[in-house]
């Protein structure tokens, strides 16, 4: 069993400067928690508080209810797996899994077995006796993780452990760490900066900004309700089209107009903007490239969301096309279907679809609709 529980957590570094600021979150036995954010929003710092490495300026952090606070990193029943790998160059993996346990003076027979068992789960077992120049990047990583496993820890916490390797080879590994956690039933917090790693990895998904917590919730509530701006604009690739548009009543319609286009909101939204007092008012509208339709069927049907796009770049990814093109000195993305005829220098109709947009308070920048 290993639940945490951090509460009111603060990181003040000496010089005053507050680096993660009043962090809450409860993390349930057995679950994979993502750390996502840009460098610097504090995530490397929580995860080491985390494992004792840094010391906790305020708030409190328990392991299954017990306060850690001041507990010895060795203590905590933790192993922690970085992204430079430190493995030792002069041993052999063998070596290199066992050295924790040596270490602890566990008996020879026990370390022969876990060391095995570890190597059998990362598909090491036939190259235990090399040493690591020897070995591939994705080898060597599996190595990382075969050392952290061995010591059979409550928790792992994993520190953008796959951003030494190539795309390739971290999709592979993505797929290696998830069958992993299945596995070894354990704990997981894993930090990273990559929002596709976030999503394709982890059930929970903690957004962090600026040593605050913007938003913890499943990958996909995260890509379909994204709570403010920011999150919105971090989530999803290409990201999310975010553009100021003015709200305004006409006859019974509620409209919002940005660069020369005015789109009319359904009637539910309409009334939810107007109840909050958005009339007259400037919003953020946020719209994903692939809720932007450019089939004739799809614009007849919705002529009160059609706007006009003068196209720039033309990229054809196979399955799909993006359209890039700007609306007022807004770069705006399209992904459309590759029979699409349209080309740069194109103006074209592209249609919004109404059930999809995102409205965004300017100031505060949280979701309204
Ligand atoms: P990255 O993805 O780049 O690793 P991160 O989200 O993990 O970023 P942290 O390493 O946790 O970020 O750093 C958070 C903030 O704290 C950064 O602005 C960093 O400059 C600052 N910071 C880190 N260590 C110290 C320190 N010893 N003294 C003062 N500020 C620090």
């Amino acid at each position: 069993m290993a639940s945490l529980s951090l509460k009111n957590i603060v990181k003040r570094y000496p010089n005053g400067f507050e680096a993660v600021k009043d962090f809450n979150l409860e993390i349930a036995d057995k679950e994979f928690v993502i750390f996502v954010g840009p460098s610097g929003c504090g995530k490397s710092t929580t995860l080491r508080m985390i494992a004792g490495l840094e010391d906790i300026s305020s708030g409190e952090l328990y392991i299954d209810g017990k306060l850690m606070n001041d507990v010895e990193p060795k203590d905590r029943d933790i192993a922690m797996v970085f992204q430079n790998y430190a493995l030792y160059p002069h041993m052999t993996v063998f070596d290199n899994m066992a050295f924790g346990l040596k270490l602890r003076k566990t008996p020879k027979d026990e370390i022969d077995k876990l060391v095995h068992e570890a190597a059998r789960i990362l598909d090491l077992e036939h190259l235990l006796d090399r040493k690591p120049k020897a070995l591939s990047g994705g080898q060597r990583q599996r190595v990382a993780m075969g050392r952290a496993i061995v010591r059979n820890p409550k928790v792992f916490l994993m520190d953008e452990p796959l951003s030494n390797l190539d795309a390739k080879l971290r999709g592979q590994m993505r797929i290696e760490i998830s069958k992993l956690h299945q596995r070894l039933q354990a704990t997981i917090i894993y930090v990273t900066h990559d929002q596709t790693e976030a999503m394709t990895l982890g059930t929970r998904i903690v957004v962090m900004k600026d040593g605050v917590i913007q938003q913890v919730d499943s990958p996909q509530n995260l890509y379909d309700k994204p709570g403010n701006k920011f999150v919105a604009g971090f989530i999803g690739a290409p990201q999310m089209n975010l553009i100021e548009a003015t709200v305004a009543k006409k006859g019974s319609d509620v409209t919002l107009t940005f660069g020369g286009n005015t789109i009319a909101l359904p009637e539910g939204k309409a009334k939810k903007l107007e109840d909050a007092g958005y009339i007259g008012k400037t919003v953020v509208l946020g719209i994903r490239p692939e809720d932007l339709h450019d089939e004739e069927a799809f614009l007849a049907s919705s002529p009160a969301s059609v706007i006009d796009a003068t196209i720039r770049v033309y990229e054809l990814l196979g399955a799909e096309v993006y359209l890039y093109f700007d609306v007022e000195d807004v770069n705006f993305t399209a992904r459309v279907n590759p029979r699409t005829t349209a080309r740069p220098g194109d103006t074209i109709q592209l249609a919004l679809d109404l059930t999809k947009i995102h409205v965004f308070d300017k100031d505060t920048e949280i979701v309204v609709l």
